[in-house]
């Protein structure tokens, strides 16, 4: 690649949040417009090239896609894609886009900065080798998505734990999978629900324990996605439940509300559930890993330590329990929001450059793909900065609040911006974005059961707005977080 290069526009992050938003583009620019995809990492696919063998996408594979590029794998529609299917998808994306507009790819480069100088954004990257390239853009898109990191393993005092990460070792085919000595999971959300179904039903029989925090309770995939039939009868288009959510929700009420969700949509394996960050599980997997768990303890991991000729794991509370030497301990305590990173507004106060993290949050359902699919629409449209969205800080958010007040908050915003979406477009622009919004999870309902929730939203946000503003600044004020518009915007 040359020193310096001229795009329409730069998009940084190959994840799902960067394909929607190149998706995007490629519905505005012209067939000779050019488009630069920058990530390190070297190819499409973003944070599942690195994560654990064994994980499987939690939604039904068609709601993991760019705009509303279709799946190629031929299978039920309820099918849970692996990680390769998953990778293969994006791949699938890229090329699609690629089809419409002119990529070029500039993976294995680093984004360093950019800068905005008369209309044009100079931005610049480095090779892992150091070689130092700056392209100029006429807009540049952020969309680092989550960030996230690979984990890494407990660094425990005791020289008989066998401490591993999901990310590191594959529990399938490893010399774990090998050993028939017992494992301890650390963390019982997501990745620690996978881990334990992957070993439970690939090894019956073995020990396997689980330290789960304060317990985590999950969406019943069976209640958000019934199959066949019962789609018409039974289940509710997610947008209704959102709404409901965000409607009950006032900005001090997060207990009682998460335990209305939990009780209508929810399922949970633990006594009892002080977690919840949107990850979806079947109610049969939830029962597979109850049956299958040899012990379930409420309290968090400090160390394992050695002591007199024995082992023992020593939790937060200061009790202890007895550790088999030689045992594996999986560190599966979570990845997400769990980066400190510096802010930046989700747009510069030119709009020119669009910013998709988790330091000034606008769209979150689900994770970063729907914020690049919505705002790279604003970006084209010349309307990101003139629709005062409100943004959150969701790190400070995480720093400060207790769990269940994240999820909701991250609900009432949702609602509130897409309400102020819907009020700032014609609604021809309005609708015309969201028939490619392939990430809506109401597309797993009949048609007549998702026009109902759509003429429902269309009804009542602009009523249900003024109670989301006033959620949204309590929240603010309560636990000191940034929750607002942006000021310069
Ligand atoms: C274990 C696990 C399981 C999950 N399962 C699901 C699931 O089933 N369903 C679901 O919807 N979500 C799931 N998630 C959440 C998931 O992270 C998101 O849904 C989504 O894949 C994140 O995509 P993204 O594009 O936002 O971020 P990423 O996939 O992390 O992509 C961001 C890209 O930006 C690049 N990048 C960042 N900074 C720079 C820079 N400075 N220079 C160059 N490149 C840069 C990165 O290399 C990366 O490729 C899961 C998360 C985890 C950790």
């Amino acid at each position: 690649m040359a020193n310096r290069q001229r795009y329409n526009t730069c998009v940084v992050g190959a994840g799902i949040a960067g394909l929607n938003a190149l998706f995007v583009a490629s519905r505005y620019l012209r067939e000779d417009e050019r488009i630069v995809l920058v990530d390190r990492r070297d190819r499409a696919g973003g944070m599942w090239l690195d994560t654990y063998d064994y994980v499987r996408l939690h939604q039904p594979h068609e709601f993991f896609t760019a705009g509303n590029i279709t799946w190629n794998l031929g299978k039920e529609r309820g099918h849970l894609a692996d990680k390769a299917e998953v990778i293969e998808h994006l791949q699938h994306c890229l090329e699609g886009i690629k089809q419409r507009v002119r990529v070029t790819e500039l993976f294995g480069y680093e984004f360093e900065h950019a800068e905005e100088v008369d209309g044009t954004v100079r931005i610049t990257c480095h090779s892992e080798e150091g070689h130092e390239t700056t392209i100029e853009a006429d807009r540049l898109i952020k969309a680092y998505g989550q960030r996230i990191e690979t984990t890494e393993a407990l660094k425990l005092s005791s020289e008989r734990a066998r401490s591993i990460s999901p990310d590191d070792v594959d529990v399938w085919r490893s010399e774990m999978r090998a050993s028939d000595a017992p494992v301890l999971i650390v963390g019982g959300g997501k990745t620690g629900m996978d881990t334990a179904h992957a070993l439970i039903t690939e090894q019956p029989g073995r020990e396997v324990n689980l330290i789960a925090g304060p317990g985590t309770f999950f969406t019943s995939r069976d209640r958000a996605f019934p199959l066949g039939l019962r789609r018409w009868r039974t289940g509710e288009p997610p947008s209704l439940v959102f709404a409901e959510w965000a409607r009950r929700f006032d900005g001090t009420n997060e207990d009682e509300v998460a335990n209305w969700y939990r009780r209508n949509h929810g399922t949970w394996l633990t006594p009892e559930t002080g977690n919840f960050f949107a990850a979806i599980i079947s109610e049969r997997e939830n029962q597979t890993i109850a049956d299958g768990l040899n012990k379930v303890v409420m309290d968090y991991l400090v160390d394992v330590v050695d002591r007199n000729g024995s082992s023992e794991v020593i939790l937060k509370s200061e009790a202890t329990m007895r550790f088999e030497p030689g045992s594996w301990v999986v560190n599966c305590t979570g990845s997400l929001l769990r980066g400190e990173y510096p802010y930046e507004p989700y747009t510069s106060s030119s709009g020119g450059v669009l910013s998709i993290q988790n330091r000034s949050v606008t769209f979150p359902l689900p994770m970063g793909g729907p914020a690049a699919y919505l705002l790279t629409h604003l970006l084209f449209l010349g309307k990101l900065t003139q629709i005062p969205l409100y943004a959150l800080d969701a790190e400070e958010l995480r720093r400060n609040a207790p769990e269940y007040a994240l999820g909701s908050t991250l609900l009432s915003l949702h609602m509130y911006n897409l309400s102020m979406m819907a009020e700032s477009l014609s609604s021809r622009a309005f609708m015309k974005i969201l028939s490619e919004f392939g990430l809506d999870l109401d597309r797993w309902y009949p048609l007549p059961r998702r026009l109902m929730a759509a003429g429902r939203f269309m009804r009542t946000h602009e009523r249900d707005r003024e109670h989301h503003k006033r959620t949204l600044d309590t929240i603010a004020e309560r636990f000191g977080v940034t929750c607002a518009p942006l000021v310069n915007a």
